[in-house]
């Protein structure tokens, strides 16, 4: 069974997609469980990965990389995540934010924070969320005040990818408080974890996408030059509204993959499971219930496509990209679910695929937006 079948993905993405593919079978999906198990980071699937030039690829050829678009991206992440999606995780949150200093930082930044990404000597993460603030992004509140040719950023984030294992991160803070323009009181800065009075620690184990690690960072009085500050005081917001357009589509493609691992083992499991003398399979209700998964899958990929081309145009792009979020990331949790009773008591057993994915399906449908966050963003933007 091939669901994650090529015909729908535009062409110059094959390419990308059958290189990711390979390295999937060859570095993903053979380590997957044993990861998965160990909670632990891993660095030597990312290695390889850097050196395959399927990590951090987003970055445009003049800053060292090879400036795959929207739709090779897409390809790539739904054979990564059906293959694994805590390694998969570790694998995208390497450039994760880069996008918003080579859309609107300087040369400058680029030459010294971009390019070591894309050349694989050095990984990033994104720092949005705070311990007490997920959803709400003007509502943030880590703070970076100007102090001479420096800015000092005081503050916590949660939940941030790489916290720990980067060398840098993209960090949106606060900038201003003006009550009537809540959308622009925050700006975006580039901020070395090496630098003093930045502090990160392991959130707690995770039940899901186990082979990725999350921080706790602190800022205490973190001193950084004028410098990393990317664009404009006051555009933080605008530029991620922007980026999560993208990584939507993005997260669409962890749904789909996770659905396609999901719809897999539930296929081959109700083939060879034997219950009053015939293969489970045999009963319609499981042929129904199989037959659900695919409608799911399929009209969820369909529309992600879909998404991904307008969202690749700018043509109302908050709308598809959240259309395509909340769809495909369900479809993951229902067919995930479905596949779990298709197991019956094997379901729960921990060496399980179906485990895995099951766990792992209830992530997509909160980061980068609880799913609710995406219906606002339907009804808001609808053209
Ligand atoms: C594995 C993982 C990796 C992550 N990586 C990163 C990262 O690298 N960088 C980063 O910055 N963040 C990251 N996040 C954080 C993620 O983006 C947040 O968890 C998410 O935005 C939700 O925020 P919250 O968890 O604080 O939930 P809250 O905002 O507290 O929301 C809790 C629940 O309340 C409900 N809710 C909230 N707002 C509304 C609303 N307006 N309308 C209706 N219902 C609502 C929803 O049911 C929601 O699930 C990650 C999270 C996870 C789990």
């Amino acid at each position: 069974m091939n669901l994650l079948d090529s015909s729908i993905v535009p062409e110059h993405a094959h390419e990308i997609k059958d290189e990711a593919r390979e390295f999937a079978r060859e570095h993903i999906e053979p380590n997957a469980q044993e990861y998965f198990q160990a909670g632990e980071y891993p660095h030597e699937i990312l290695e390889a990965g850097q050196e395959a030039g399927l990590v951090a690829q987003d970055i445009p050829e003049e800053w060292g990389g090879r400036g795959l678009d929207l739709p090779q991206l897409l390809a790539l992440t739904e054979e990564f995540y059906r293959a694994d999606a805590g390694i998969a995780l570790t694998l995208q949150l390497a450039s994760f934010g880069c996008e918003i200093t080579y859309e609107y930082g300087s040369d400058d930044q680029c030459e010294e924070y971009i390019r070591p990404v894309a050349e694989g000597d050095q990984i990033s993460g994104l720092a949005v969320s705070e311990p007490e603030t997920g959803s709400d992004l003007a509502g943030m509140q880590t703070r970076a005040e100007k102090d001479g040719d420096e800015y000092v950023l005081n503050g916590e984030k949660y939940w941030i990818g790489n916290g720990v294992e980067a060398d840098w991160i993209t960090l949106y803070a606060r900038t201003g408080d003006d009550e009537d323009n809540r959308y622009g009181n925050h700006s975006m800065f580039i901020v070395p974890t090496d630098a003093e009075g930045y502090e990160a620690e392991h959130i707690p184990e995770k039940m899901a996408m186990r082979a990725s690690k999350q921080a706790h960072i602190t800022f205490d009085d973190c001193r950084i030059p004028e410098e990393n500050l990317i664009g404009h005081e006051g555009a933080g917001f605008m530029m991620l509204a922007d980026f999560f357009n993208h990584g939507r589509v993005i997260v669409s493609g962890h749904g789909l993959g996770i659905a396609a691992a999901a719809i897999e083992e539930a296929w081959e499991f109700s083939h060879d499971r034997e219950e009053f003398g015939r293969t489970i399979n045999e009963f319609q209700a499981v042929q129904h219930g199989l037959a659900d998964m695919l409608i799911d899958f399929e009209s969820a990929r369909s529309l992600t496509w879909r998404a991904c081309e307008k969202v690749a145009n700018n043509d109302h792009a908050g709308y598809w990209a959240a259309l395509a979020k909340t769809t495909a990331t369900e479809a993951a949790v229902d067919v995930s679910e479905q596949g779990m009773q298709f197991h019956g008591g094997r379901s729960i057993l921990d060496e399980r695929r179906i485990a895995r994915v099951y766990r792992d399906a209830r992530i997509p449908v909160i980061y980068e937006g609880a799913n609710e966050v995406q219906r606002n963003l339907i009804y808001g933007q609808v053209p």
